[in-house]
């Protein structure tokens, strides 16, 4: 009853080139539903390749990505859109939401384009808005909000669509060490509130505890903290 199963993945940048660079050298993890697992790697270890590949915004050389007992790997464009649309959330460091929209529409888009009805979106967004505490920042624009608040309508971006699986990267890496433990709390509180398996890297280790499990990125493969 595996959420993610990432088996054998490897992946080369530059390949043949003299500056190749062999980030991901056979990499095994699974998450179980439900589960919270905390991914720490020094910089430029792959983290950020491992999450993309897992999240189908990239493709590994090779190796295989099962996601709710899909297997991504010969899945077609149009299959992996929509798992990558509705079936996986994302939450980088920086929040990424469109400045020219308010914190609703924000959650409310993503789930417009997975053909939700405006009405039934609007409330999940209200909803999720309400869950992490900022739905009286509904109607303001990104800009309006502290890094915070920014951070949080992020979070909720991320989960508007009901994915079973969330990838953070840093979700919490550019706010400021109190700020970033109260919002990180509240992240937790939505993961299991939804139930939601979760691949979460941070550099912090008392967050990190706080996660069911911790795996450590080193030399290009996953191994226990
Ligand atoms: P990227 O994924 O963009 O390569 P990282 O998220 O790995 O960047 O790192 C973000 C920043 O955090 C970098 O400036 C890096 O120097 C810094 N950093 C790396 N390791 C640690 C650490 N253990 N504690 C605090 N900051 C760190
Ligand atoms: P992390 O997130 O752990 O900091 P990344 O996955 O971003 O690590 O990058 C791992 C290594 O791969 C780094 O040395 C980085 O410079 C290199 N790298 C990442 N993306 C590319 C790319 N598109 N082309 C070439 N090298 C890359």
């Amino acid at each position: 009853n595996n959420m993610l199963e990432i088996k054998g993945i490897t992946k080369t940048y530059n390949a043949g080139k003299p500056n190749q660079i062999e980030v991901l050298r056979g990499i095994d993890l699974t998450l179980k539903r439900g589960e919270v697992v905390a991914l720490t790697a020094p910089s430029g270890a792959g983290k950020s390749t491992l999450l993309h590949i897992a999240g189908l915004l990239d493709v590994p050389d090779a190796g295989t990505v099962t996601i709710a007992g899909q297997d991504m790997t010969g899945l077609g464009d149009r299959r992996r859109t929509a798992m990558r649309r509705a079936g996986v959330g994302f939450i980088y460091q920086f929040h990424h939401l469109l400045p020219e929209f308010t914190a609703l529409e924000n959650v409310v888009l993503p789930q417009l384009a997975n053909a939700v009805p405006q009405a039934e979106a609007e409330a999940r967004a209200m909803a999720l808005l309400d869950k992490v505490g900022i739905s009286r920042r509904a109607t303001h624009r990104p800009a309006a909000l502290s890094g915070g608040e920014q951070q949080r309508v992020a979070f909720c971006r991320a989960l508007a669509n009901g994915p079973g699986l969330l990838l953070a990267d840093e979700p919490t890496g550019n706010l400021d060490p109190e700020t970033s433990d109260l919002v990180f709390d509240v992240l937790m509180e939505l993961v299991r509130d939804e139930g939601l398996s979760a691949l979460i890297a941070t550099h912090n280790h008392e967050l990190a505890a706080k996660m069911d499990r911790v795996v450590k990125l080193d030399m290009g493969q996953v191994v226990p903290a």
